[in-house]
């Protein structure tokens, strides 16, 4: 039965209570309602392609790249393996496999395994069918419950995956011990007519995937010792790292062999990319009433620096820096500027450069270093992404711009050191006082220079962005001021990849 047929004869019909009023279904064909779970998947999939409706909603950059080998190995009814880093939505996408099944399907009421009324394979219903007929009641499962997900550890047992024998149930049923209805199903038999995924495959062990690959191949399972046969149906989905997954002896090949696809996945390939992820599932709009506006120019900063932290030599590329660092960053950023706000008593703020520094726990904890990152601290390798993310930003927006007044103002003996908690009408003053500098915040999108909040917000960046390329010096006791004349020795210490020598805020 497919999703629209079953939505359709479901309006029109009561919906069905036992096996005699399924099969009364007008349109009722026993070929579709019974179809495997794989075939159900390809035809769903099939009509959405073809009526050009999105495969996985709120996946974002994969559209030309993973999905379309995703669906071949779904046309080809394979089961298949996400490989790729943490944070690149693997588990996402497995989850939302969910919307190529059917709306809901049929299964003998009490049915551990969720049975085909027409195809029963547990024993169970088998009795229950020949003995109750077209009265045998079904129910209809919806199928967001047709979903079951185990993360592999070392400690998964066959009992977790495929079953246990119940000596208490036995032993009420007065049953021996190798009866099929003693048994305790595990995950795996739970999923039966659904989609079973297991994450971080590599990490079970060799007996399991043994027992896994027995299922693929035969159907055939053994609980205690004891041989069962059970066909279940179940779209398998796997996730691993990749360097786990080609490790020798990680996955035992016959195994490997009866996974359909490999399939790569990647972090977002543009700064634009990941800025839509994650916009999408950053918790930004805040319910304090207070109405808090993060400019552009930092959403890329705070994409910038999850970019920057994936290609430093001094993070580890094995284990990768996951999309959830700029998330967390940038939620981290709004609760900074939602924090000054309610100090400040502020009904309105605008996030600031200085923002993104309070989000450093969000950062830190993120990246897995290597060992020279790891002598250097996670701290100061946080500090310098976003200082390099800054100027990358920064040299987006400003090409073409001569800052020299600025710069001049700062040699001329100008400082400019904002506190910590200076609200945003003084920040406004301070920073409008800086010639040349509140010329060019158009070019961050601000085309006021009234306007307080976003004003000195550009104004801030701009001069951070300075700072990040050297053209005035930053210091924790004096805030901005005019980089001295560099001494060839000085130079040699600032060379770029080195700690900021002071610390901002
Ligand atoms: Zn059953």
């Amino acid at each position: 039965m497919t999703a629209s047929t079953s939505t359709k004869s479901h309006s029109q019909h009561p919906k069905p209570r036992t096996l005699g009023e399924l099969k009364g279904i007008p349109d009722f064909d026993a070929g579709s309602v019974s179809r495997s779970v794989k075939d159900e998947i390809r035809g769903n999939l099939l009509r959405l392609i073809e009526r050009g409706e999105p495969l996985f909603p709120g996946i974002h950059g994969y559209e030309d790249t993973v999905v379309p080998q995703i669906v071949n190995a779904l046309l080809s009814r394979h089961n298949f393996i996400l490989l790729g880093l943490r944070g690149q939505a693997k588990s996402r996408i497995l989850r939302g496999l969910i919307n190529l099944l059917d709306a809901e399907i049929p299964v003998v009421v009490g049915c551990e395994i969720n049975d085909d009324p027409l195809k029963p394979i547990c024993r169970a219903c088998r009795e229950k069918i020949a003995a109750e007929g077209d009265n045998t009641p079904i129910a209809w499962m919806p199928r967001d419950s047709r979903y079951v997900e185990k993360l592999a550890t070392p400690d998964v047992t066959m009992a977790d995956i495929i079953g246990d024998v119940d000596p208490i149930r036995a032993a009420r049923g007065g049953r021996d011990l190798s009866d099929e209805l003693t048994i305790h199903y595990g995950l795996l038999p739970r999923a039966n007519r659904g989609i079973f995924g297991i994450n971080e495959l590599p990490d079970l062990t060799g007996k399991i995937q043994v027992g896994l690959f027995n299922i693929m191949q035969e159907g055939d399972i053994q609980i205690k010792g004891y041989p069962l046969r059970l066909p279940l149906d179940v779209l398998l989905v796997f996730t691993a790292n990749p360097e786990d997954y080609t490790a020798r002896g990680k996955i035992i090949t016959p195994l490997k062999d009866r996974i359909g696809a490999e399939i790569r996945t990647h972090y977002p390939a543009s700064i634009e990319e990941g800025m839509t992820i994650t916009a999408q599932e950053a918790w930004v709009g805040r319910d304090s009433g207070k109405k808090i506006d993060v400019p552009h120019y930092l959403r890329q900063v705070v994409e910038e620096i999850a970019f920057q932290a994936r290609e430093d030599k001094r993070v580890d590329k094995r284990s990768g820096v996951s999309q959830r660092l700029p998330i967390t960053t940038l939620e981290s950023l709004v609760s900074s500027a939602e924090q000054r706000a309610a100090r400040n008593g502020e009904k309105a703020v605008v996030a600031r450069v200085a923002d993104v520094y309070a989000a450093l726990p969000a950062i830190t904890g993120k990246m897995e270093l290597e060992y020279e990152g790891e002598l250097k601290g996670a701290d100061t390798i946080a500090r310098e992404l976003i200082r390099t993310a800054v100027g990358r930003v920064f040299s987006k927006h400003f090409t073409d711009i001569n800052f020299q007044p600025v710069i001049q103002w700062f040699e001329l003996g100008g400082e400019l050191k904002l506190p910590e908690l200076a609200n945003t009408m003084e920040r406004h003053q301070q920073l409008s006082k800086i010639q040349g500098l509140m010329e060019h915040i158009g070019k961050l999108g601000v085309p006021d220079r009234k306007d307080a909040g976003a004003a000195a917000a550009a104004a801030e960046m701009i001069l951070e962005g300075l700072w990040a390329h050297r053209r005035i010096g930053r210091s924790e006791e004096r805030g901005y001021y005019a980089e001295k004349p560099k001494q060839p020795d000085q130079r040699e210490r600032e060379t770029p990849g080195r700690p900021p020598r002071r610390q901002f805020n």
